[in-house]
């Protein structure tokens, strides 16, 4: 998703051409690197699953850095700092940087965002692979249908309890 983040940036760049890119890059890649410090922080967990090997995703629990209250408080922040400091437009692009990359994840990741600190957790669609026909309907179902995430353990037991697919 790092290419997203920073066409999200190259997308914001042509309505302010007069900003900088690497402020825009830099406000587009805030979630991670706050994720970053957090992680360190011990305030945010990143795991790595037991089906890590045929899943390819890591478990995210981060409401701090990319909740999607905290993601318009980071990108209100964003914007005030950058306004005060190199201007209006300045501010106001950077913190639409910011800000793009909650929706961005939500697409990418599994429903894992939270939308608030101890809110159930979301995701625009999964971005689980195709390894079963239950994740190819999965994927197939229509753009814009949120879901609820389930708890991690019982996404763990919903997987584990899907059929194998047949490869004929
Ligand atoms: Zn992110």
């Amino acid at each position: 998703m790092f290419a997203g983040h920073v066409g999200a940036a190259l997308i914001v760049k042509r309505a302010a051409p007069g900003v900088g890119l690497g402020k825009l890059v830099a406000g587009a890649l805030l979630l991670d690197s706050l994720l970053g410090v957090f992680v360190l922080a011990g305030l945010e967990s990143v795991k790595v699953p037991d089906d890590f090997a045929s899943l390819h995703f890591l478990r995210f629990d981060f409401p701090v850095s990319h909740g999607l209250l905290a993601a318009l408080s980071w990108s209100l922040v964003a914007l005030a700092l950058v306004r005060k400091k190199w201007g209006v437009e300045a501010g106001n692009a950077v913190g639409l940087a910011v800000f793009s990359h909650w929706p961005l994840d939500a697409i990418e990741h599994e429903p894992e965002l939270p939308l608030a600190l101890g809110s159930p957790r979301w995701a625009f669609r999964s971005g689980t692979s195709c390894r079963s026909p239950s994740h190819s309907r999965r994927r197939s179902s229509p753009a814009g249908s949120w879901r609820t995430g389930r708890s991690r353990a019982g996404a763990a037991s919903a997987s584990r309890s899907q059929p194998a697919p047949s490869w004929r």
